[in-house]
């Protein structure tokens, strides 16, 4: 099945719903479909062919919803771009995904301009706003095009979306997730995540279409959703709270660092947010400090654990999970939650045998999710997928009820006098301190143990507090040998365009190279 044809359906079934907001513009889900249509055919007439790769890069909104499930219902591959990527990344990716278009938004024609040379085999580019020399204009491509577009008849192992990584490590490559994939993925959000959808869904894409947003926007168009989208480009927090409320959006994604700031920001204390049926967040660990904070606000949190090369379904922290008092609750609310409907996951050595419950070890996963390997890249495939099972370079435990806990990733891991450190236990230690806004736990080199452990900490504004006492604070708390040697303070820590923090960047000016994999 074509995961275009959600759209397709949603449009038939439901034309009257609105289909997108933004401020005050907004379409029903046949005008919507029609014009995505048009799009389709637009394409065709410039003479894109299913399996043509097209990519995109655009700010959250309407036309970048357009355009994805325009590629998606012509068969095309379609390559979402973040838009915060430098010219040159966005130009690497558009080059090595062998697009033939690309369409973009008038703001990042100079951009383009500027690496045109980097751009490979690209024929068209496609400009929403006003063009510039070399731009096709956008609605001139829909224009006297017809509504009317019969979805392209695609094998399920077709690719539909290539998933360009978020590079926390190297240069990004693409998995490719086919029709397939996504259609797993649809589905299991309905039997996971939001299991009793109302006939009046209204999604907010708050994080970026690129990632988990755009992926998410899948199950919602299944359901017929109103997609709703920011004014602005940026994460404003009042004005999320605000759309929240006004729009009586029903579920939302977003990275544990975005809920944190809602939680921070003033207007949160007015805000109504009842209408929110599942606040799914997940990308990135989110501290047990932070969860129970959250949870007072939003009641209805769901977790994922997920990558790009499972687009959002390994395991999930279910809503009630988050609800329950006590023990064993209580723990569980530092892990990822249990295994997804119809996937498997294991926790295996480094020779690929499975590990009991209680040891750590790398997660790996099987499932109708799992992206086929990645574009161009047959060894970074071998490398991730061995006999089906996609290993997430993850590190992780089970404990007896199948509840999973994240540690860290592989390359993240502390060895400090042959003990193995997971940064994630001292930094949820760190978070419980009051002075404490953020912080990240890294290996740092070490003449007698090879490794030592140093904390980098952003404080809350109005506190004040010492290496000393940091550390005291730890010991109070965890194993002698796990306590940080050094802590050093911070304004704000390196982040990627999607809210994950760059350890990599951290432990960069103390490493020289090839003396560790940073
Ligand atoms: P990406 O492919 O960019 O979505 O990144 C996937 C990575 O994000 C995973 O391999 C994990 O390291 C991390 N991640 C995703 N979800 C979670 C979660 N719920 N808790 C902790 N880390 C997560």
């Amino acid at each position: 099945m074509n995961i275009g044809r959600l759209l397709t359906t949603a449009a038939q079934s439901r034309p009257t719903q609105w289909a997108t907001v933004r401020g005050a513009q907004r379409q029903n889900y046949h005008q919507f479909n029609g014009r995505v249509n048009r799009l389709a055919n637009g394409l065709v007439a410039l003479g894109v062919n299913p399996g043509t790769n097209i990519s995109i890069l655009m700010t959250n909104g309407p036309q970048m919803l357009e355009a994805m499930f325009a590629g998606f219902k012509a068969g095309c591959g379609v390559v979402p771009i973040n838009f915060r990527l430098h010219p040159e990344e966005s130009a690497f990716i558009i080059a090595h995904s062998e697009s033939r278009v690309v369409l973009t938004e008038a703001g990042f024609q100079d951009a383009l301009t500027q690496v045109d040379a980097l751009l490979g085999g690209v024929t068209h580019k496609i400009a929403t706003g006003s063009t510039e020399n070399g731009f096709l204009q956008y609605e001139a491509v829909l224009a006297e095009q017809s509504d009317h577009y019969d979805d392209v008849d695609v094998q399920s192992d077709d690719v539909a979306w290539l998933f360009y990584t978020s590079g926390t490590t190297g240069q990004p490559k693409g998995a490719m997730l086919t029709h397939q994939n996504l259609w797993g993925m649809t589905e299991r959000f309905h039997q996971d995540i939001l299991p009793h959808p109302s006939d009046r869904e209204v999604v907010l894409h708050a994080a970026p279409l690129s990632h988990g947003s755009g992926l998410y926007a899948l199950p919602n168009m299944a359901n017929a959703a109103t997609h709703v989208f920011l004014e602005t480009s940026s994460f404003a927090p009042d004005e999320v709270l605000r759309i929240l409320q006004d729009e009586a959006v029903t579920n939302l994604f977003a990275a544990p660092a975005m809920i944190n700031r809602l939680l921070d920001c003033p207007q949160i204390a007015h805000t109504d947010t009842s209408s929110l049926e599942a606040l799914v967040y997940g990308g990135a660990p989110m501290m047990v400090e932070d969860l129970k904070r959250a949870i007072d606000k939003f009641p209805k949190m769901v977790q994922i654990y997920g990558l790009g090369e499972t687009p959002m379904t390994i395991t999930s922290l279910s809503q009630e999970a988050h609800r329950l008092a006590g023990e064993p609750h209580l723990t569980r609310l530092a892990s990822a939650g249990v295994a997804r409907t119809g996937v498997d996951v294991a926790v295996v050595d480094s020779t690929g045998e499975a590990l009991p419950a209680g040891k750590i070890g790398e997660v790996v996963t099987r499932s109708e999710v799992v992206t086929i390997g990645y574009w161009k890249d047959p060894a970074a495939t071998a490398n991730a997928l061995k006999n089906g099972w996609l290993h997430t370079g993850d590190l992780g435990h089970f404990d007896e009820d199948g509840y999973l806990y994240l540690s860290d990733r592989s390359k993240d891991m502390i060895i400090s006098g042959g003990e193995n450190i997971y940064p994630r236990e001292i930094e949820e230690v760190l978070t419980k301190h009051a002075a404490i806004r953020e912080v990240a736990v890294i290996g740092v080199p070490d003449a007698e143990w090879g490794e030592a452990v140093k904390a980098i900490v952003v404080r809350q504004h109005d506190q004040d507090v010492s290496e000393q006492e940091l550390i005291r604070f730890c010991q109070d708390h965890i194993a002698s040998y796990k306590k940080p040697k050094t802590i050093e303070f911070v304004e704000e820590l390196p982040k990627n365009n999607y809210g994950k923090i760059l350890k990599r960047e951290l432990r960069a000016p103390y490493w020289q190279k090839g003396t560790r994999q940073i």
